[in-house]
């Protein structure tokens, strides 16, 4: 029974009230929280929300990835499982360092000026005060996440799992300080891992630079370098040891030309023969290749540029800058080291040069490398189980294309760089005593004096890489490193992870090495990367670009609905979603007439069935069903089984015996809602509905009954199946529904599932098929009506034939077919002799008479004229066709194109004289 206080629906979709109304209800009423208790009844269902930083506003990705996840997770909460959606944000290191840095500049400060203390105190007040408004705005979208678990990577419990991790791989050996070239960021003033580090294709130059040998100027070497600038570090210029051209000068020296410095030729098989002049120069502390070489060589390591990009001498690097150079930012500094060897003539060449730079992924200012002490994580024994977990088939990535390059970027990985200069971020676990040098001390609990000495400790200035808090977080967020956490015992290892291909790498992959490492388990069984979305040029939509979508607007305009059915319906798997900025109305059109055409079905069709109760479906005998009562229930069967297929399985627990193909199953969301869409729309509303219209509007009495519960049933169905993915309009209509029972949320409803086949009679089966002859009868006698102008209003007559079916079966439908076509139906073994159109199908053959349906002697007039018409031309074409001279002079495109064009109007000529013929001309 619906409740009494429900209002009545409004003849147009209201999605702000409808949206208002009921996202409050479901958290007043616990809907989406998880309950680790009950999961040990249930199966559990988790999806870990990839968090945004803090300081993110909505954009139309997190709109796209954020839908994802609530409709897999709406589907499975119905389905039976304890599903949790967990949300969170990332306190975002760098991103949000660089906020507040902004604000200090206009303020006419630096970070430096507040000192660190102050500094991490006013960001984590700007926080306070404007973070996580993210998470409000996903609310306004529907997100159906946990809210209770709300997490934070920066909160003091995920802080302690940092902690815990950073010491737990210490201990393991994996965790080490290093000595090395890393990517910096001198805008940043950090360093960054080889990810944050991102490669973008420019075209630069290549400088070809002539360094002389010391002893004998008449020979000298040519070395080429895109940073000139970097010369004044460099310490040996190297060859191959198998190239016959350098071989007398390995072992001599070469004078670099600005400073006068006298560096060694030195034999490394690293230098390519073929690449250049054969010979490089070697500037360790600014290359990481060319530090390889000097620490085969034995070679000191000069620092030329200072953190902030600056050249000047920092580190061994005495009387390497001139006094012209020093001070000079790298760029400027490279303009006049050019003047200046163009003007000594040590310049050879200057070529164009396309080549990938780095640049930092936060501020996207050009990468420099730089030698510097930083804390690194020995990855190679992490990947390889992350590589096991593929192997073993307890992870899958969908679509199966990432697969590949998930295990070349595991190959080839590097040790990561965990170490920032900033200051907004987990404070490095590491205390040094400078009286003892007892050092580094890695402590899981902050030190304040030296365990061996008593002497006052000073802890690493550094914070982590914020993705060092990522990589634990579907652990971290429910409880772990706590082993008895009642969270971490149910619902870990989570299921699904929904994120852009983006952050394969950042992300995902780290998650799985810490999952592996930490609890023997991938997080997850499978990862399901979903598209990009972009505009109509096919470009990401960016903030620089100004070509975003905001889906608060989109929300504001059409409803939150419009925008997930958007968005869901055109989600090939691992396809982009293209949409247009500059037209909302039309890029949102699909998700907008989706729900405005649910709205008119769902309120005609409640109008209909009223609010007395209806009988259960279960307590009707078959043998009350109509043809379209069989027909819509097992065309409701089939669209949950199509449903089904697309989505599922939710966990594919043989993983690891399935073929490729049971690998790549489940999880095609447009798939899914094109199902339930087809149901809707074609079946229960274009069909259904249409051939139960006389039951409905009759008076009282079994039959109206009847109808009234399968069409409630049939439409209940349809709500279950759209909720995951248009909530608001589905809770909406379902309230109203007469068997909905109190107090209940469609939100929570259980899945709907197909029938027992056993419960449906073979007699009930043939009913079902006969509305099927149905369907056919009544397209038959539209496309004649099309074929002959004939008004959608006039009634005309028909004459119905079985090919496959009983007649007595048949004979049943007569009146629903006359009653959906406006036709006069006679079933019968016969053709009737008058002058028909004829329409054969596979269940049955239609002939509607002409006489009376059109007027005969106007039917013939038209036809000639129109004959006649298309004779002339005809003529002329054939005309040219045979004419010798066009045939010779036309290019074959044209003749072909003339060719083709006769034959498609001969076609229609025979059809027209058929059709007159027909008509007794
Ligand atoms: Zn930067
Ligand atoms: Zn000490």
């Amino acid at each position: 029974m619906t409740s009494p206080d429900l209002n009545p629906l409004p003849p147009q979709y209201d999605a702000a009230t409808t949206e208002a109304e009921w996202y409050p209800r479901w958290t007043e009423h616990g809907v989406f929280i998880a309950d680790a208790e009950r999961a040990a009844t249930r199966e559990p269902f988790v999806i870990v929300m990839p968090p945004p930083n803090v300081t993110a506003v909505l954009h139309v990705g997190h709109g796209l990835n954020n839908t994802v996840q609530d409709v897999l997770v709406r589907w499975r909460r119905m389905a039976g499982d304890e599903a949790l959606w967990l949300p969170g944000t990332d306190h975002a290191g760098i991103a949000t360092q660089n906020v507040v840095e902004k604000q200090l500049t206009a303020e006419g400060h630096t970070r430096f000026d507040l000192g660190r203390e102050a500094f991490v105190a006013r960001v984590a007040s700007f926080v306070e005060q404007t973070g996580g408004e993210i998470l409000n705005q996903l609310k306004a979208i529907g997100s159906s996440a946990d809210w209770s678990r709300t997490a934070y990577t920066f909160s003091p419990e995920l802080s302690a799992a940092v902690r815990e991790a950073f010491v737990r791989l210490h201990e393991d050996g994996l965790v080490y300080k290093g000595h090395r070239v890393i990517h910096w960021c001198p805008r940043c003033g950090t360093s960054l891992s080889d990810e944050e580090a991102e490669f973008n294709d420019t075209t630069g130059k290549l400088y070809h630079l002539r360094y002389l040998v010391a002893d004998d100027p008449r020979l000298s070497v040519v070395v080429a370098t895109t940073r000139p600038e970097t010369m004044l570090g460099d310490v040996a210029v190297a060859v191959n040891p198998d190239d016959p051209r350098y071989t007398a000068l390995v072992g001599r020296e070469v004078v670099l030309p600005l400073n006068g410095m006298r560096i060694p030729v030195v034999a490394d098989s690293y230098t390519d023969p073929s690449f250049g002049s054969g010979a490089v120069k070697i500037t360790p502390a600014h290359d990481a290749n060319d530090f390889d070489v000097a620490k085969r060589h034995d070679l000191p390591m000069p620092v030329i540029i200072d953190a902030e990009g600056v050249v000047r001498e920092v580190e061994l690097a005495g009387g390497r800058v001139p006094p012209e150079l020093a001070g000079l930012d790298r760029f400027d500094a490279r303009d006049k080291i050019v003047a200046m060897l163009t003007a000594s003539g040590a310049l050879v060449k200057i070529e164009p040069h396309a080549h990938s730079v780095r640049h930092c992924y936060r501020c996207d200012t050009v990468v420099e490398p730089r030698l510097s002490d930083q804390w690194f994580v020995r990855m190679k024994p992490l990947a390889e189980k992350a590589l096991d977990a593929l192997r073993t088939g307890e992870l899958r990535i969908l679509p199966d294309r990432w697969e590949a390059v998930y295990v070349n970027w595991l190959d080839g990985i590097r040790d990561w760089n965990i170490s920032r200069q900033i200051w907004w971020g987990h404070r490095i676990p590491v205390w040094y005593c400078e009286a003892c040098g007892n050092t580094p001390l890695v402590s899981r609990t902050d030190i304040t004096a030296c365990p061996t000495c008593g002497g006052a400790v000073r802890q690493d200035s550094d914070v982590l890489d914020t993705w060092f808090s990522s990589w634990l977080w579907p652990m971290s967020t429910i409880g772990w490193p706590n082993e008895q956490s009642a969270d971490l015992k149910a619902f870990y290892p989570g299921d699904v992870l929904v994120t852009a291909p983006e952050i394969l790498f950042f992300w995902v992959s780290r998650m799985v090495m810490s999952g592996c490492w930490f609890m023997g388990k991938a997080p997850f069984h499978t990862v399901y990367l979903h598209g990009t979305v972009r505009d109509m040029q096919h470009r990401k939509m960016s903030k620089s670009l100004g070509n975003g979508i905001d889906p608060l607007d989109v929300v504001r305009l059409y409803g939150a609905d419009a925008l997930r059915w958007t968005m869901v319906a055109g989600l090939g798997l691992g396809v982009d979603v293209m949409l247009d900025p500059n037209d909302l109305d039309k890029s949102f059109a699909p998700g907008r007439n989706f729900c405005t055409k649910l709205w008119n079905i769902g309120r005609f069709l409640l109008s209909r069935v009223g609010t007395e109760p209806v009988p259960a479906l279960s307590t009707i005998p078959s043998s009350q069903l109509t043809a379209a009562d069989a027909w819509i229930l097992a065309r409701l069967d089939a669209a949950i089984a199509e449903c089904d297929a697309a989505l599922g399985p939710a966990r594919p627990a043989n993983l690891r015996t399935w073929t490729d193909a049971e690998r790549g199953r489940g999880l095609r969301l447009s798939e899914y809602a094109e199902a339930a869409r087809r149901f809707v729309w074609n079946e229960l509303a274009d069909w259904y509905l249409e051939s139960i219209k006389p039951r409905l509007y009759a008076a009282d009495g079994a039959d109206k009954d009847v109808a009234r519960a399968v069409l409630a049933h049939a439409f209940d169905g349809a709500l279950r199946l759209l909720q995951p993915i248009i909530p608001f309009i589905t809770e909406a209509l379902w309230q109203h529904l007469p068997q909905t029972p109190s107090g209940q949320f469609v939100s929570q409803a259980s899945w709907p599932r197909v029938r027992d086949a056993a419960t449906v009679s073979e007699a009930e089966r043939a009913l079902a098929s006969s509305f099927d002859a149905t369907r056919e009868a009544v397209q038959a006698m539209n496309r004649v009506r099309s074929e002959y102008n004939v008004s959608p209003g006039a009634r005309i007559t028909a004459t119905v034939i079985p090919v496959a079916l009983p007649m007595a079966l048949l004979e049943s439908q007569a009146s629903t077919m006359g009653s959906i076509a406006r036709a006069d139906v006679t079933v019968s073994g016969e053709a009737p002799t008058a002058l028909s159109a004829s329409v054969v199908g596979t269940l049955v053959t239609v002939h509607v008479p002409l006489a009376g349906m059109i007027d005969m002697d106007k039917e013939r007039a038209r036809l000639s004229a129109e004959i006649d018409q298309l004779q002339a031309p005809l003529d002329a074409l054939l005309g040219r066709l045979s004419n010798e001279k066009f045939m010779a002079k036309a290019p074959p495109a044209v003749v072909d194109g003339e060719r083709a064009k006769a034959a498609e109007w001969q076609a229609r000529l025979a059809q027209l004289r058929a059709k007159l013929d027909q008509l007794g001309a």
